[in-house]
């Protein structure tokens, strides 16, 4: 919240100097911290919850008609489909299509629940519609979003999510389709089938484990055990193609002995992780863990951290090292900020920073990997080379 309130800050200067401008926070933040944004920032015009975000338009039209602000941080019982519009898209390659948003589950540390609601499904027909779309536009890529993704059913036909992702596969000149975060608890043998038949699904899934303790589990109510989860991860080890697999891990939270942490540590070890993205425990409004005692010491939490993202670093580099000289497809979507000239992302999400004419961009190109670190691969543009073999055939 303090950066929601740190950018309100810049933001409030050019409101006072700009009397027409409407300024408005919308989403969970504004949801969690209600009215007191207005006390805190009085030239906020528009506050609305997450799920107000499509009715936006017409409220941009009702403050710019009245003086007070407008607000409405109502959470539906029952909600409507959700439908999404006025998307504002920073790749012109890569699109974020929305296809649920809510949670209907319960753990205990996260805020989701009380800021988004209970989950929402799109219809399948207005998703199918829009990645079409998007597709004509000449995006390559879609990353299909949802708070629990694998839990999508369409709201009249109730198909699953594998079911849509294997419609949008048939999608003509679709070249990649990813998906974010499924749950543990329910990613389905249908789903990896679907993966393993349509190349265009990514060899890449992030699945949050949280912790590697059957006993932190429960307490964070994530509705599975280590076992479980070592089950799933075994199946998508043994796909019959090679799948990058990443995670979410907080430590520190309430009650994680030394042994419990030391479980997550071995878990790292089990599974290889690709990535993981790890965070200490911090309490959060409405939650239920709020009633278990923050036992453990902050510096404690910060130890247990930076152990983790060592032992994690060293298995990222590792991984990375098997790249080396291979020639791997890459969808160039950007300037490196590094010494190379282009940048961009294979099937399995690695970043790979490369050397290239800038022509390239916005299409995925063979890159020989060249070099490695914790974090990216470097390389080159194959292509030239591919070119010139062609010509001495
Ligand atoms: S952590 Fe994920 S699954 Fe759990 S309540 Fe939050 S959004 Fe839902």
């Amino acid at each position: 919240m303090q950066k929601v309130y740190a950018r309100l800050g810049e933001i409030g200067k050019e409101a006072r100097r700009n009397p027409e401008l409407i300024v408005g926070v919308v989403g969970c933040m504004a949801q969690l911290e209600g009215t007191g944004i207005l006390r805190r920032a009085p030239f906020v015009r528009i506050l609305a919850g997450p799920q107000k975000s499509v009715v936006l338009p017409e409220m941009v039209e009702q403050a710019a008609a009245r003086r007070e602000p407008v607000v409405d941080l109502r959470m539906d019982d029952d909600p409507e489909p959700l439908e999404t519009s006025h998307v504002l898209r920073q790749s012109r390659w890569r699109a974020g299509v929305t296809i649920s948003e809510g949670c209907d589950r319960q753990c205990s540390f996260c805020v989701v629940p009380f800021t988004r609601g209970r989950e929402r499904n799109r219809p399948a027909a207005a998703i199918l519609r829009e990645v079409e779309a998007l597709v004509d536009q000449g995006y390559l890529e879609v990353v299909l979003l949802g708070q629990t993704v694998n839990s999508y059913r369409d709201p009249a036909s109730r198909i699953t999510f594998a079911q849509l992702v294997r419609r949008l596969a048939e999608i003509r000149n679709l070249a990649r389709i990813r998906f974010t975060s499924p749950h543990p608890g329910e990613f389905s043998d249908e789903l990896l089938e679907v993966m393993v038949a349509y190349p265009q699904v990514c060899n890449q899934i992030h699945l949050p484990v949280q912790s590697g303790s059957t006993r932190v589990l429960r307490a964070m109510r994530r509705g599975y055990t280590r076992d479980h989860y070592m089950k799933t991860i075994g199946k998508i080890r043994a796909a019959a193609r090679p799948i990058a697999i990443s995670t979410d891990i907080i430590v520190g939270f309430p009650g994680e002995t030394e042994a419990d942490f030391q479980a997550t540590l071995s878990l790292l070890d089990e599974v290889q992780y690709d990535w993981v993205f790890a965070f200490r425990y911090s309490p959060r409004p409405n939650t239920a863990a709020l009633n278990l005692q923050d036992d453990v010491p902050d510096e404690e939490k910060r130890r247990r951290l930076s152990l983790l993202q060592e032992q994690q670093r060293l298995i990222q580099y590792n991984r990375n090292a098997a790249y080396q000289g291979r020639i791997l497809e890459v969808l160039a979507d950007g300037r490196a900020k590094s010494r190379f000239t282009l940048s961009g992302r294979t099937t399995e999400n690695r970043i790979v920073n490369f050397d290239g004419p800038e022509t390239l961009l916005g299409r995925i190109v063979p890159v020989a990997i060249t070099g490695f670190g914790a974090n990216s691969l470097k390389g080159e543009w194959a292509g030239r080379r591919q070119e010139d073999c062609r010509e001495r055939d």
